[in-house]
């Protein structure tokens, strides 16, 4: 007899009715985004308050979800998606990378072990080998995905500690007499997943040495010299340095080929931090974005900024895979299969044991683009980079802060006469009344001190209007409020 019903139990039939339905939704959402207002409206706990604040005891029906969804939920939502999104490092779910996470939402596979979905493991390993190709490197590189370049920058660290000699893993650094200081080294433009990876790690953040840079933000292979010297001399010991290709600011690229020669002679793991400028290299005449990196120990890449891959996919590579097993392998018995010692089984590679079936999604978006799709892909958001800055270049009252060297743009309105102050106050105003407005939204930083929009392009759909619209709007706030509204 077979058990009654359960409360909440869903049909085949029920099911195809609700993802039809959740489908038709997102179709028609990707194709209308830009007319959602980019930032989310919604103040501190409203979408707290409009929610129940206890579970249902009864199973409710999906199209009752999908209704809250849609007038709950989505609300709330600032919509990354939007072609007018130029925040941050902007990002896009493209619709072959959607499926993806569909598919792997469906099969619900766990790749921890080779043999517990022998498929999670080898079409990853597959993909990022082809993306490893894409970009230009040579062989000899072992890739993993983790969540976010934070979780990479990590791991990369931890197999550099590994690599010291001076046995972490197994005697920790508490109390230690034979354990010379650690030191990490990055430009001070680097982002702050350095900081926390070297805080994490237990190194203490007054070993991450925060390295000078040039006119144009790239951090100085002579100060990074000096540094590594002097702190050689006064007893520390240099662990790792991390370029950074694509700084967050500004996207400055630190002259990695130098940095590697010069980590080289003090002994030092080099990681190259390339979240979102590694994938440019795809672009046949923007290789060079990655020159030296093949004489690293390891890069970070993000699909999920730059290539079109819905959050969240971050790619680890490292010529040194290792001292990463050093790092975390651990193989208890109750892991232990048949094909332990003939297979990569991924767990041994970072802290997470359970492993979700993230290369499905790249694996679709680099097979639906292909090499030339993609390319030109970036290639046209650096153009409409270069497009806006020019705009921006040609006006009077406003500047460029920085180079374009992708497919950010750095600027700043600055009426004459007016001092950093008022400047930096009246480009805050800017940028908060264009994004309250809700047709774009932009984000900013300082450079030095000096108060910086930032507009991002990276968004799959973005294209030449909405630059236009981004500049009208910033040149209508700047007028308002010259003006005294
Ligand atoms: N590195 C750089 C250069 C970044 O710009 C960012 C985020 O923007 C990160 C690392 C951190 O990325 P994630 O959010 O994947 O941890």
């Amino acid at each position: 007899m077979s058990t009654p019903p359960l409360t909440g139990d869903l049909s085949p039939a029920e099911f195809r009715t609700a993802a039809h339905a959740a489908i038709e939704w997102i179709a028609e959402y990707l194709e209308s985004s830009g007319q959602y207002p980019v930032r989310s409206r919604v103040r501190p706990g409203d979408i707290r308050e409009a929610l129940p604040p206890s579970p249902p005891v009864r199973g409710e029906p999906l199209e009752a979800m999908l209704r809250d969804f849609i007038s709950t939920i989505v609300p709330g939502i600032t919509h990354w998606n939007h072609p007018a999104f130029f925040a941050y490092f902007a990002n896009s779910g493209a619709y072959p990378g959607i499926l993806g996470e569909l598919l792997a939402a469906g099969l619900n596979a766990n790749g921890m072990l080779w043999i517990t979905s022998p498929a999670v493991t080898e079409l990853e390993q597959v993909t990022l080998d082809w993306l490893r190709q894409l970009m230009g490197l040579g062989d000899g590189w072992f890739g993993e995905i983790t969540d976010t370049a934070s979780v990479s920058t990590f791991y990369a660290l931890a197999a550099a500690r590994e690599r010291t000699g001076l046995d972490v893993r197994s005697k920790g650094m508490a109390a230690r007499s034979d354990l010379p200081r650690l030191r990490v080294y990055c430009s001070e433009h680097a982002h702050s997943s350095i900081d926390k990876a070297v805080i994490a790690l237990g190194l203490g953040h007054d070993n991450l040495v925060k390295i000078a840079t040039d006119t144009q933000f790239r951090l100085r292979a002579d100060a990074l010299e000096a540094a590594l010297a002097a702190d050689v001399a006064a007893g520390y010991r240099p662990m790792a340095v991390v370029p950074c290709v694509g700084t967050t600011g500004m996207t400055s690229i630190d002259p990695v080929p130098e940095v590697v020669r010069t980590a080289r002679r003090f002994g030092c793991w080099v990681h190259v931090d390339a979240a979102y400028a590694g994938v440019a290299a795809i672009v046949p005449e923007l290789r060079y974005v990655l020159d030296g990196v093949d004489g690293a120990d390891s890069l970070v890449v993000n699909p999920h900024k730059w290539l079109f891959t819905p959050m969240d996919c971050s790619v680890l590579y490292t010529r040194d895979p290792q001292s990463l097993k050093q790092a975390f392998a651990l193989l208890p018995e109750y892991l232990v299969t048949a094909t332990t010692s003939e297979t990569v089984n991924l767990m041994d590679y970072g802290i997470q044991l359970g492993r979700r079936f993230r290369s499905l999604k790249l694996w679709m978006v680099l097979r639906a683009y292909g090499r030339d799709g993609l390319a030109e892909r970036i290639r046209h958001q650096c153009e409409l980079a270069r497009e806006f800055a020019g705009m921006v270049h040609f006006e009077g009252g406003w500047e460029l802060m920085a180079p374009v060297t992708l497919s950010l743009v750095c600027f700043r309105r600055v009426p004459p006469g007016a001092d950093e102050a008022a400047i930096a106050g009246l480009n805050a105003r800017i940028m908060e009344r264009v994004n309250a407005r809700g047709a774009v939204y932009l984000s900013h930083t300082k450079l030095g001190e000096q108060y910086t929009l930032r507009l991002a392009i990276g968004n799959i759909r973005t294209d030449r209007q909405h630059i236009a619209l981004a500049w009208r709007e910033l040149r209508a706030a700047a007028a308002e409020i010259e003006g005294g509204a």
